[in-house]
């Protein structure tokens, strides 16, 4: 019951403002967050190496309303690619990204945010790395897909994201496995009407293991982007019944969420991703990491009490 309501107000300025000034919301903020600045964030980078995981780097941002905004968000991510550069970790660290942050939904947007995406693949691809296009609202998803077709024509290795909730998703894998992506498989994190999407959390882990299996038996790299314990084994059972040697797919986790299940998996032999977001406009994945366990909202809400 609560999690829609927690995305609605993801979408809220008024909401935006209370939470971003609230006391105490620093303190639940970093659980998820691993940092503001690119200074802050490659220790952690350093860290996830030693310990045998892998990354993948967001600049947090999103729904930006300028073209300067927008170009300001690829220099985000050069300026990532930079620091990135001397650790040498090549496709060990790549980057997601979001396209609304590039432009995707001002005038012009495909366009631009296919412009303002393109030279970050570049720098990506000249450090030995990649890009992988992070999913949002079903609205934006045709624009995605087609950046994705676009940039793969230079750099194949780029990634896409599909979410397991929307009915459309079924047939966006079976393309997607059929000319060899790299594709992250997801629930789905957005507030989605019944018209598109399957409300049923019971029905959305069926889907997803449908989909799965459909890009396992398929020839491109799945991505299990998933914290379900269930849907872990059965990813690991689907790869095996599919042949798949243990580089021939991996498992993505969040920053902050069951770190103990990131280091288990990496023990076993299993390529380990985690998506470490930083950054100062952090509200939008915040409210989603909420939204997913109202639980932490329970914490969030008693730490502000705390505080006063
Ligand atoms: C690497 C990665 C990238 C993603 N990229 C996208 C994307 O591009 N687009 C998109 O729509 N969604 C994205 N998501 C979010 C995804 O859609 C789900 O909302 C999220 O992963 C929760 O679903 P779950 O599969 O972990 O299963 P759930 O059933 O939600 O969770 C399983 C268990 O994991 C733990 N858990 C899950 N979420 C949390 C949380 N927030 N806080 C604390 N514990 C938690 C709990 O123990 C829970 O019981 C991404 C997720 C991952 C892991």
């Amino acid at each position: 019951m609560l999690g829609p309501v927690i995305l609605a107000a993801s979408r809220s300025d008024k909401m935006r403002r209370f939470v971003s000034a609230a006391p105490g919301t620093k303190q639940v903020v970093a659980r998820f967050i691993a940092g503001e600045t690119v200074d802050q964030v490659i220790p952690v980078v350093r860290d996830a190496a030693a310990k045998g995981l892998e990354v993948t780097l967001d600049v947090v941002g999103e729904d930006i309303t300028t073209p300067e905004q927008a170009a300001a968000a690829r220099d985000a991510y050069l300026e990532l690619v930079e620091h990135l550069e001397p650790l040498d970790l090549g496709p060990r660290a790549e980057m997601s990204v979001k396209l609304s942050m590039f432009g995707q939904s001002l005038e012009g947007g495909h366009e631009l945010a296919l412009a303002n995406v393109r030279p970050v693949v570049e720098a990506a691809a000249a450090i030995g790395t990649t890009v992988t296009l992070d999913a949002e609202d079903h609205t934006t998803l045709d624009s995605m897909f087609a950046v994705h077709e676009e940039l793969r024509k230079d750099f194949p290795q780029t990634g896409c994201v599909i979410q397991a909730y929307l009915f459309r998703t079924e047939e966006d894998a079976r393309r997607l496995a059929a000319n060899g992506s790299r594709v992250r498989l997801v629930k789905g994190a957005y507030k989605e009407p019944a018209s598109v999407a399957i409300q049923d959390k019971a029905e959305i882990d069926k889907a997803y293991v449908r989909i799965l299996r459909i890009l396992m038996e398929g020839d491109g790299y799945p991505m299990i982007g998933s914290h379900d314990p269930r849907l872990i084994a059965i990813g690991q059972e689907l790869a095996r019944s599919a042949g798949r040697k243990l580089d021939e797919y991996e498992f993505q986790m969040l920053y902050g969420i069951r770190t103990d299940e990131h280091v288990r998996l990496a023990a076993e032999g299993h390529r380990m991703r985690v998506y470490t977001a930083y950054g100062t406009d952090w509200y939008g994945y915040f409210m989603r990491r909420l939204a997913e366990k109202p639980a932490n909202l329970l914490f969030f809400v008693r730490s502000m009490i705390t505080k006063n």
